[in-house]
């Protein structure tokens, strides 16, 4: 007889008052408004009799292996495409140059959609099946745009997708050829997203806004669930990950957690956030211990390129838990990642994606990982979605006549023969 998957969530908890409230169709808290973001309780007990490794043995390779920790219910219909069970790269020229014993890359431009993203929309679409939407929203610099845009064709809802000016070409081609309604704000990712809540209020769509929405981020967390089964015992002493709103490395904690929880690991990895010197409010929060202070953004990074985090407070008591730090890079050394992370790693990253090489790197040169670690960095997004930063990180074509004395001098010229 096998136990329902809703049936092992047991209500939802207040990141502020730490109050719980029952398990449905809200965002935050009742009581601390917006800023009171909600957090999925389980009954670890029961979970732990069902999801057993013997248990796993026998379940397909995606992230719906891990249903008893996911707030979906039984009789949801699973979209057909493959999230999650990304893969783990054993990477030794990329340790020796960020220079760490062992990294792995764990490449999530592998998803649908070519980002980490597809694990929160997957959770999105289902959700709001099960409440009985038939319209998914949300605002986003890009990738949970068009994973959104492209899980929602999947499964045949509608989306409405609000974009800020700054999000690059591809990533918008990429959700207009799902089908989902761009609006593109003449403003910034806040505006935009603010303009989405109201328009999800008003004409009655589902709010997939991952900041807020409690249950995406149990999608996110899928990534931690991963990487304590795929590394069991010798699951590295780092998980190196880039930080916007929060919710990424907060998911990732919280699967780590439960992991050990339920006895998969022996220890929870500390974890590294990245953020971007031009973007980084909650660095400059873990460090002063104060609340979040909104900040304007500038890199190149842009899906990390958020001011107004809303899910500080989870990302940032994840990063104390594990006892982790957290740190900013230029967007020189997130270039200089993209090249090192193709050329040593044979991983193409968007600058997100990447920026936790970046981080590493910068961690162990400071000294704040030691040189006889281990790390595994998520590469979040594919370096595809954002060909403009890859050509400011690289070079040029060898460009020649169909001559082969022209091309003899032209590799003479740069020393390639
Ligand atoms: C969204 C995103 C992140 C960061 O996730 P948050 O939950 O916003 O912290 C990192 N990298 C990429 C590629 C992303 O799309």
């Amino acid at each position: 007889m096998t136990r329902s998957s809703s049936t092992f969530v047991t209500g939802l908890r207040c990141f502020i008052c730490n109050g719980t409230i029952p398990n449905g169709n809200v965002h935050t808290c009742p009581k601390c408004g917006v800023q009171g973001i909600l957090d999925v309780q389980y009954d670890y007990d029961a979970v732990g009799k069902c999801l057993t490794p013997h248990a796993l043995d026998n379940r397909q390779h995606n992230h719906w292996r891990y249903s008893e920790l996911l707030p979906i219910s039984p009789e949801a219909t699973i979209p057909p495409l493959h999230i999650g069970w990304t893969p783990t790269y054993d990477v030794p020229r990329l340790a020796a140059n960020a220079g760490i014993d062992r990294l792995f890359l764990k490449d999530d431009g592998r998803n649908p959609t070519s980002s980490f993203k597809d694990r929160a929309s997957s959770i999105g679409v289902l959700k709001a099946q099960e409440f009985g939407f038939t319209t998914i929203a949300c605002a986003s610099t890009g990738n949970a745009a068009s994973s959104l845009a492209g899980l929602s064709a999947a499964v045949g809802l509608r989306s409405v997708i609000f974009v800020p000016q700054r999000a690059p070409e591809p990533k918008i081609t990429q959700l207009l050829i799902f089908g989902a309604t761009v609006v593109r704000v003449q403003g910034t990712y806040e505006q935009a997203f603010d303009l989405c809540s109201e328009a999800c209020k008003r004409f009655g769509w589902y709010d997939r806004n991952s900041g807020i929405n409690p249950f995406l981020v149990e999608g996110k967390k899928t990534a931690g669930l991963e990487i304590a089964e795929q590394f069991g015992a010798t699951v590295p002493e780092w998980v190196v990950v880039s930080v916007g709103d929060g919710c990424t490395i907060g998911g990732i904690g919280k699967g780590l957690r439960e992991m050990k929880k339920l006895g998969f690991i022996n220890r929870a990895p500390k974890l590294l956030g990245v953020q971007a010197e031009g973007a980084h409010p909650i660095l400059e929060s873990f460090a002063s211990g104060q609340d979040l202070i909104p900040v304007s953004t500038n890199t190149i990074a842009d899906s990390i390129a958020v001011g107004t985090p809303r899910n500080w407070r989870r990302a940032i008591r994840e990063i104390r838990e594990s006892e982790g730090a957290m740190i900013a890079v230029s967007d020189q050394e997130i270039l200089d990642a993209m090249r090192s992370t193709a050329r040593m790693g044979g991983v193409f990253g968007e600058p997100a994606g990447v920026a936790g090489v970046a981080g590493l790197k910068k961690a162990i040169a400071q000294g704040l990982i030691g040189r006889d670690s281990s790390a595994v960095v998520v590469i979040t997004g594919n370096g595809l979605k954002d060909i403009q930063s890859a050509k400011q990180a690289t070079g040029q074509p060898l460009d020649i006549e169909p001559s082969f004395e022209m091309l003899e001098r032209r590799l003479i010229e740069s020393k390639i023969v």
